[in-house]
């Protein structure tokens, strides 16, 4: 690692690496990561990316998008992604991403909940995980990304409202002040900090925390996504999703009495209320998923890993139902960022889950935010080539006792988090 950069990224998950990617060569990027690069919730996504299916569908995807997000979407961020989605797509296919074709050798398209049209591409049930393992890939054999893994942000550097680079620190918690004009925040969520998540537990919104003390704008902190249906455990960690696309083909929510007692294509926050509800009024920890209907041809092409992942909790999806039950899943709010990706701050941007552009509202319609993490990433490189260029930060040297006591000063950033969201939820009733 170097004392200069012309580019900072913080975070290897989709968002981050496809930045990189679309900064030119001669341009010098670091890459950090809290721990292996391909350690990101990118890698997790199961269900899969949405694209515009031709004109006919834009009405479609743009209503479905904004009632999902409660109508409070920013509309034109809404649609910059959708016609941006093509591009995206055709791009994706030329780094090699395998989704799923026809025998024809058309792409295939699934749906899952909220969606009227199936528009989404899919890779088995590890979409997430065929994406971004390419984009890193690629990024490893680039000449001018350098990445370095546990390596943890525990700061900006700034003065006067620019942004001049980040402090980080190794596992041996030795301190580095690394410099740059451009700096990315591609940190994704923020899961890490409740018991249920489906996150990786080490994504903990440090970014939220770091841009809070910077004075950077946030915004709609408690817009924070349940997923309806994560696989019931009493062990501690991350959950196990079951992806909404296997709702989307035809699985069924049944009470205890087997019943079902909803409609399972609902978006997901009404759908989380309406199983919280029925979990009330049984008395039960869960509900149950039935994936019988799909039969067992369908089950094990299209969700060979959700079938792995069962059995090895002593489920067989094809014979009987499972325990589910809602758990945190993704972040709708986050640091304020317009079209460009640029944040309040000068030379600083954001992008992915950790930013927030307004795409989703309220709530994030399912398979929206791979896409959105992609189009916005590349919005941020292509400002970051073509934009004005910031100020000089004068920024001076770092007080390296700040950072001595690093758990107090992590846990300091997530009580903040924790109360902002507090705060923004509190306002907002
Ligand atoms: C189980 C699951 C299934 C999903 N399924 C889908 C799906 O089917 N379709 C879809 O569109 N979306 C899906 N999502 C959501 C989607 O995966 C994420 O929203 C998206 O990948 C976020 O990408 P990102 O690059 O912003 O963040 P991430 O991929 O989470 O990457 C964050 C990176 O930041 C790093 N980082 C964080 N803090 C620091 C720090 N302080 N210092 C250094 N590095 C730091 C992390 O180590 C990591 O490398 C799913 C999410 C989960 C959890």
């Amino acid at each position: 690692m170097k004392e200069r950069y012309d580019v900072i990224v913080v975070g290897t998950g989709a968002a981050g690496l496809y930045c990189a990617l679309n900064l030119p060569e001669r341009k010098k990027i670091l890459m950090i990561t809290k721990k292996e690069a391909d350690q990101s919730d990118s890698f997790l996504a199961q269900g899969g990316i949405c694209m515009l299916r031709g004109e006919a569908d834009y009405n479609d995807y743009f209503e479905d998008t904004m009632r999902a997000g409660h109508y409070e979407n920013n509309k034109k961020a809404v649609d910059l992604m959708i016609r941006s989605s093509n591009s995206i797509i055709r791009d994706l296919l030329t780094r090699n991403v395998d989704f799923e074709r026809s025998e024809e050798g058309d792409l295939l398209f699934t749906r899952e909940g909220a969606h009227s049209q199936p528009r989404i591409l899919f890779h088995e049930d590890i979409t997430g995980k065929e994406i971004t393992s390419k984009l890193l890939e690629q990024a490893k054999k680039r000449e001018n990304i350098e990445i370095c893994e546990y390596m943890t942000m525990v700061d900006l550097i700034s003065r006067d409202n620019i942004c001049g680079g980040v402090v980080v620190m190794d596992e041996q918690d030795e301190i580095y002040d690394i410099r740059a004009p451009y700096v990315v925040l591609a940190c994704g969520g923020l899961g890490g900090l409740y018991k249920n998540s489906t996150n990786f537990p080490h994504i903990t919104g440090d970014a939220l925390g770091i841009a809070m003390k910077h004075q950077i704008n946030l915004e709609n902190l408690d817009y924070i996504q349940i997923h309806p249906t994560t696989l019931y455990s009493e062990k501690p960690g991350r959950r196990f999703l079951i992806s909404e696309s296997v709702r989307g083909e035809g699985a069924h929510l049944c009470d205890k009495d087997g019943q079902r007692f909803t409609n399972e294509l609902q978006p997901r926050d009404l759908l989380s209320k309406a199983i919280f509800a029925q979990m009330e009024k049984q008395d039960t920890e869960y509900v149950w998923e039935d994936m019988r209907p799909l039969g067992e041809d369908m089950i094990m092409k299209h969700f060979p890993n959700i079938f792995k992942r069962c059995l090895e909790e002593g489920y067989d999806v094809r014979k009987e139902p499972i325990p589910v039950v809602p758990a945190q899943h993704y972040f709708m709010g986050g640091i304020q960022v317009d079209l460009g990706s640029r944040t309040s701050m000068q030379g600083l941007y954001a992008c992915g889950e950790t930013s927030c552009n307004g795409v989703h509202g309220k709530n994030r319609l399912a398979s929206n935010s791979l896409l959105e993490s992609l189009v916005f990433a590349r919005r941020a490189a292509d400002d970051i080539l073509f934009g004005k260029k910031p100020e000089p930060c004068r920024a001076g040297a770092i007080d390296r006792k700040c950072y001595e006591d690093r758990e107090t000063l992590m846990a300091g950033y997530r009580k903040n988090v924790l109360n902002e969201i507090e705060r923004m939820k509190n306002s907002h009733e």
